[in-house]
């Protein structure tokens, strides 16, 4: 099967490969690949700057259909319509897996970085990171359940976002869009930040449902904010989804005191940050790393009630053979959302 595989270790490495198919192996299941998603996390394999064990097929935000069940697989079976979590291995007797955070377990293994991912025809993963996807999410749009259930592990592991908040999303990417539709749900009134390259994405953000959206570089954010808290005293809760330094510094503006600031974005280095802020505004400031299993089950509920819409941030497909093309959309910004497809010699 042709193959997008970091080969070897180090910078670049990224090529076309040929892997074979793999079968399920006993507690396992064997995915036909339809849709992969191209998240941040492969650019990173890809400069070396996010760990991986070469040689591995990447991808690890994947749709398909069941193909094959290992033994002592029940209640799956071929044909289902399904997508994965991603953790192939976890230690699964540290203090994280016990406590529910198989996401902090320093023992992970994940498709995509530490064994073969979906950049190509066939994965197989442990059967118990099977969900099927609803009747009204494609494969397009389920091939997104990987990125959302971060998001959602991102805003359900941090202080709550409730009804009345005002919230503030820097960075229109996909994770903002998703994090945007997510926070709306909740019940917050959604003000989303952006640049000048983000024209388009503010706007389909508008599209998503967000209450406003500023072109920080045009206007400031502060007057709309004001005018939109009571007292004028700034937002709830303020969610940093686009990984820049000045995103960041600004929030720390934004934010009540009291106010509660969630990074979700990667800077990919440390970033200025002034942390006076934390004591004088009395801020609540938290992170998150990946996703939980329960992410993915309301991850997946949110799409089946139509309350988080992932397909219209789909903004380019290619075969895994146009997979430096693809890989550009990521990086010249053009892209929300690409998506790889599979060939068939
Ligand atoms: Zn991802
Ligand atoms: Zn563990």
């Amino acid at each position: 099967m042709k193959a997008v595989m970091k080969i070897a270790p180090g910078a670049g490495n990224v090529a076309l490969g040929e892997v074979p198919e793999p079968h399920a192996a006993p507690g396992q299941v064997k995915i036909k690949v339809i849709a992969a998603g191209i998240c941040g996390t492969d650019i990173h394999i890809m400069k070396d700057e996010f760990r991986s064990w070469p040689p591995v097929v990447l991808g690890h935000e994947i749709a398909g259909e069941i193909m094959e069940v290992g033994e002592g697989v029940t209640g799956l079976e071929p044909g289902l319509r399904v997508t994965t979590e991603t953790y192939f291995t976890t230690c699964g007797v540290c203090r994280y897996c016990r406590s529910g955070q198989n996401n902090l377990c320093l023992n992970r293994r994940s498709i995509g970085s530490g064994v073969n991912g979906g950049f190509t025809n066939y994965v197989v993963v442990p059967a118990r990171n099977i969900h099927a996807l609803p009747d009204n999410i494609d494969f397009e749009a389920g091939a997104l359940t990987e990125p959302l259930a971060c998001v959602v592990h991102a805003v359900t592991s941090t202080p709550s976002v409730v009804p009345g908040d005002v919230a503030v999303i820097a960075g229109p990417g996909a994770i903002g869009l998703l994090a945007m539709q997510v926070v709306k749900a909740a019940g917050a009134t959604v003000i989303m930040l952006g640049t000048n390259r983000d024209a388009k994405r503010l706007e389909l953000a508008r599209t998503l449902g967000a209450d406003h959206t500023i072109n920080v570089q045009e206007t400031d954010p502060m007057k709309l904010i004001a005018e939109l808290t009571e007292g004028g005293f700034g937002a709830d809760v303020v969610y940093e989804c686009s990984g820049a330094g000045v995103a960041a510094a600004q929030l720390l503006t934004l934010v009540r005191r009291r106010g509660r600031y969630v990074q979700i974005g990667l800077f990919g280095k440390p970033v200025a940050w002034d942390l006076d802020q934390l004591c004088y505004k009395e801020l609540v400031a938290t992170g998150s790393n990946a996703s939980v299993p329960s992410a993915w089950i309301r991850a997946i509920q949110l799409m089946r009630e139509g309350k988080v819409q992932t397909k219209p941030l789909i903004s380019h497909q290619f075969d895994v053979t146009d997979w430096q093309a693809a890989f550009a959309t990521f990086e010249d910004g053009t892209g929300i959302k690409t998506l790889l497809r599979p060939v068939t010699e």
